[in-house]
């Protein structure tokens, strides 16, 4: 570290440091956007403070390091943020409630598109129905995607699509029709949505990029509120990349982005929507700098199990398999893997089912074991019941898992219709990934859950539903083990394991001042928590009093 003064001196706090050598610490010096000291007081840093050095108190409160999302869906966030954001609605009459009212503030003919329901949130435990959101919205084409699966749409947005009693189901998925007449209710399921999405016009090339640079911005504005410092997009296509870098390139890039640029297989086949296969742009893994950079390339293979689409071994719990086809080639699995592994791109591959992950870490394994390099970090994306075989291979190729406990909230309690009880303790095992010692990074996947962070970290905490049950009380973690989850694990999928994610000297000042102990609340509060200020790079980013 060069010498001379700190630029700032934060102090009278609790440091949840995350870092190896002092769990706790109680002041912190910054120079040039970097910690260049821990230590327990203000006093003990006292010969790093110059004339010019900025001295901030921080009243006692508890700072973690600023929280690494390591997969949330930035443009998607930002189009539902400006669109209807569901998560909270409780009934069929929220749902009117809020499409109406973003209703209100549209032309007439506009798209108004939203997300984040599921069946099990709502009192009627079922989707909305075409007619009800044409009550709420009788003017204007509405879409509204279920959390994973599906969405449901209005009239006025199915006759676009040209989607009658008289359209047969497309190739994948289902046109949810009434029982009694035959007529679609809204609801497309498992692949039909994409017959409305395609339709929604999205203008020239210049207007997606300009469009995506609108919702990017919001969404990570709203980001910063909450201590998200760092936020790995899974599955970035070439409008997204696009946006990010125009908006990096105009200085306004405020939380550090890691994109994942998608591999076909993300919507389901060769897409017209991404140019080149991307593992031939030439750049790879890990081009770019501490503010925007290339990640690992995102496959996926199967679907979801609240819709009962993961590709599993054993059948549903009514008897029925998954009908959905993959979303790979699986065929040419091998060969997608080793094209990219070869190439130098780490790939982060969407798996739900056991099948599907065993699927997956085999083939990793063979083209690891072929072409053995430390210069990629592979990764499993979900990976909701890892055979112990698939364990012991994630272990000895040291592949990564990406983990979303805040799905046991929003979404934990439609499982149990899917799978028997004593299945789903072992649903995104945690402490079984930790005890094994796997990489295993937490994050929201905004927008398939509520992007609040610490939605997530009080499921991995309590392993609760949002009715209430526990799934899982052996997989639950301490703070002290769930913490890393949310910060260092995110920085190890991109590299970056030694410039973020914990608070120690030469690392980025990216910090998260909390409103409470997260060590000290009741565990079921810790979903209650929220942020008083936010740093990157020592910059304090938000203020919690200036707004
Ligand atoms: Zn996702």
């Amino acid at each position: 570290m060069p010498p001379g003064p700190a630029d700032l001196l934060l102090h009278n706090a609790k440091f949840i440091t995350v870092g190896r050598h002092c769990p706790i610490a109680g002041a912190v010096a910054v120079r040039d956007g970097r910690i260049i000291a821990t230590g327990e007081s203000r006093e003990a840093l006292r010969s790093l403070a110059g004339p010019e050095t900025v001295i901030e108190d921080l009243c006692g409160r508890t700072v973690i390091p600023g929280i690494i999302d390591s997969h949330n869906h930035i443009v998607a966030a930002g189009r539902t943020m400006d669109g209807v954001m569901l998560f909270d609605a409780r009934n069929m009459n929220d749902v009117k409630q809020l499409v109406a009212r973003r209703a209100s503030r549209a032309a007439p003919g506009e798209w108004v598109q939203g997300a984040g329901w599921i069946e099990s949130q709502f009192d009627e435990h079922r989707p909305p129905t075409r007619w009800e959101l044409d009550e709420a919205a009788p003017d204007n084409p509405v879409i509204l995607n279920r959390l994973f699966g599906g969405s449901v749409c209005n009239s006025k947005a199915l006759a676009a699509a040209g989607i009658s009693s008289r359209t047969p189901d497309p190739p994948v998925g289902t046109i949810v029709r009434d029982v009694n007449t035959g007529e679609p209710d809204g609801y497309l399921r498992d692949g039909a949505e994409v017959m409305v999405r395609d339709i929604i016009p999205k203008g020239s090339s210049q207007d997606i990029v300009a469009e995506y640079k609108r919702h990017a911005r919001r969404a990570l504005a709203e980001y910063v509120r909450w201590g998200i410092t760092s936020v790995i997009d899974p599955g970035s296509d070439p409008y997204a990349m696009r946006a990010y870098q125009e908006i990096y390139l105009e200085g306004e890039l405020v939380p550090r982005v890691n994109m994942m640029p998608v591999w076909w297989g993300l919507r389901g086949s060769e897409d017209p929507y991404v140019p080149v296969k991307a593992a031939a742009m030439g750049v790879r893994t890990r081009f770019g700098d501490t503010h925007l950079s290339i990640g690992a390339l995102k496959m996926a293979i199967d679907g979801g199990l609240g819709s009962k689409t993961a590709m599993m071994y054993e059948p549903w719990l009514d008897g029925t398999h998954a009908t959905v086809p993959p979303r790979l080639d699986m065929s040419r699995l091998k060969e997608y893997f080793d094209e990219a592994h070869r190439a130098g791109w780490s790939v982060g591959i969407h798996t739900i089912g056991d099948k599907a992950q065993d699927i997956a870490v085999e083939t990793f394994a063979e083209v690891m074991s072929a072409c053995p390099r430390d210069d990629v970090r592979h990764n499993i994306v979900h990976g909701y019941f890892p055979s112990p075989r698939a364990l012991g291979l994630m272990k000895r190729h040291n592949i990564g898992v990406s983990v979303q406990p805040g799905f046991i909230w929003v979404e934990g309690d439609i499982y149990y219709e899917a799978l028997p009880e004593k299945r789903l303790w072992d649903y995104k095992p945690l402490k079984t990934y930790l005890d094994t010692g796997i990489i295993a990074a937490a994050n929201s996947d905004m927008t398939s859950a509520h992007y609040n962070p610490f939605l997530g970290m009080c499921a991995a905490v309590t392993r609760k539903t949002a009715r209430g049950r526990v799934m899982g009380e052996d997989q639950r973690l301490s703070v002290e083990e769930m913490l890393p989850l949310f910060t260092l694990e995110g920085a190890r999928l991109s590299f970056e394991e030694d410039v973020k994610g914990s608070i120690e000297a030469g690392k980025f000042a990216d910090l998260a001042v909390l409103s409470d102990d997260i060590t000290a609340v009741e565990a079921d509060r810790i979903k209650d928590l929220t942020v008083l200020a936010t740093y990157i790079g020592g910059r304090k980013v938000y203020d919690a009093r200036e707004s």
